[in-house]
């Protein structure tokens, strides 16, 4: 029997590198050996963007197209919208009696986040809301409802998982065992940096390269990219390690890479044609992933027909899961 593997993301913007190197690359790895869901996370996409369903909804197809785009394939991996399947709302009301306030406020990674609002919108912070504050619950749900053993996750995300299988021992030493635990699967790559040396890459960040970006769009990012600031002119000696240019030669893996170091420490290379040769290298290696989105993007009957079957998948799923955890909290009501 497969193991079985959830994972989710929220359809707010395309998919960046960060999301690729940090997240679809390992699922690469995975989709073959494992019963694999992976959620278009639409409801918790509107934790943050009440206000703007729309943005919600446009990008649902958008990430899809992405997602497939890298590879995925729907044969191996349940792509489904998590608005379709209701057992994960119900699973989160059940769920919300087990869990107290201080405990979700305690959560480092809702901690982190509350600070975050804070800072970006001052008072406006101060208005947060419960479903916000309690995403980690559904965020739980959305992993026990497939029964998800396994969890692909960054090292920020490691409080949600322990909050999660915090629910389920209570659940189950409630109820009787009914639920599995889930583990985390850390990520193998660390969070990547954006194109000015920021820690995190983001679209408010202004700092990344999408899997969408034109030749053209992504000339004038690396253009503009962090390099050595002391070096001045060309035939400076600079520190490839705080340049940007430099690590991103690294992470699409620049068979080149020993000259690129050793011509910048030695003075040798000027920055102009290490990044024309950086997107040169950054072209060559989305060119699989754009001939796949012009195929989604052309074919998007396929990429509803690709959604309608995981949803099945999952519904099915799903439903297998409440029956049980109905029957454990004596809420089945098919005979009185
Ligand atoms: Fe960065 Fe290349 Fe310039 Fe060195 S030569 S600082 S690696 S862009």
């Amino acid at each position: 029997m497969k193991k079985t593997i959830l994972t989710g993301i929220r359809p707010t913007g395309n998919l960046h590198l960060g999301h690729y190197f940090g997240a679809c690359q390992n699922w690469l790895k995975l989709q073959n050996d494992y019963n694999f869901f992976l959620e278009i996370a639409d409801v918790q996409a509107l934790t943050d963007n009440f206000d703007n369903p729309e943005k919600v909804r446009k990008n649902v197809k958008e990430l899809t197209i992405d997602i497939l785009s890298t590879g995925i394939n729907p044969k191996n991996v349940h792509l489904f919208i998590q608005s379709k399947i209701p057992e994960i709302a119900e699973l989160t009301v059940f769920y919300s009696n087990l869990v107290t306030m201080a405990r979700l406020y305690r959560n480092p990674t809702v901690k982190t986040e509350i600070a975050q609002k804070k800072a970006i919108f001052g008072n406006e912070g101060e208005s947060v809301t419960y479903g916000f504050v309690g995403y980690p619950v559904s965020q739980a749900a959305d992993i026990t409802t497939f029964q998800g053993e396994l969890i692909p996750v960054g090292e920020d995300q490691l409080p949600l998982i322990e909050q999660c299988r915090e629910i389920v021992r209570k659940f189950n030493r409630i109820y009787g065992e009914t639920l599995k635990e889930p583990e985390a699967l850390l990520s193998p790559t660390p969070r990547i940096k954006g194109l000015d040396g920021n820690e995190k890459m983001g679209k408010s960040l202004g700092n990344a390269i999408y899997l969408a970006d034109s030749e053209e769009t992504i000339t004038k990012k690396v253009m503009n990219a962090k390099t050595d600031t002391k070096k001045i002119k060309k035939d400076d000696p600079a520190n490839p390690d705080v340049c940007m240019v430099y690590y991103y030669h690294k992470l699409v893996k620049n068979e080149n890479i020993e000259t690129v170091c050793k011509e910048c420490k030695g003075g040798n290379r000027g920055c102009v044609q290490c990044k024309k040769e950086l997107i040169q290298k950054l072209n060559e290696f989305l060119v699989p992933i754009r001939e796949k989105r012009a195929y989604y993007l052309e074919h998007p009957e396929e990429v509803k027909r690709i959604l309608d079957e995981g949803t099945i998948a999952a519904k099915e799923k799903a439903q297998e899961t409440m029956k049980t955890v109905r029957n454990s909290m004596n809420i089945n009501y098919e005979e009185l």
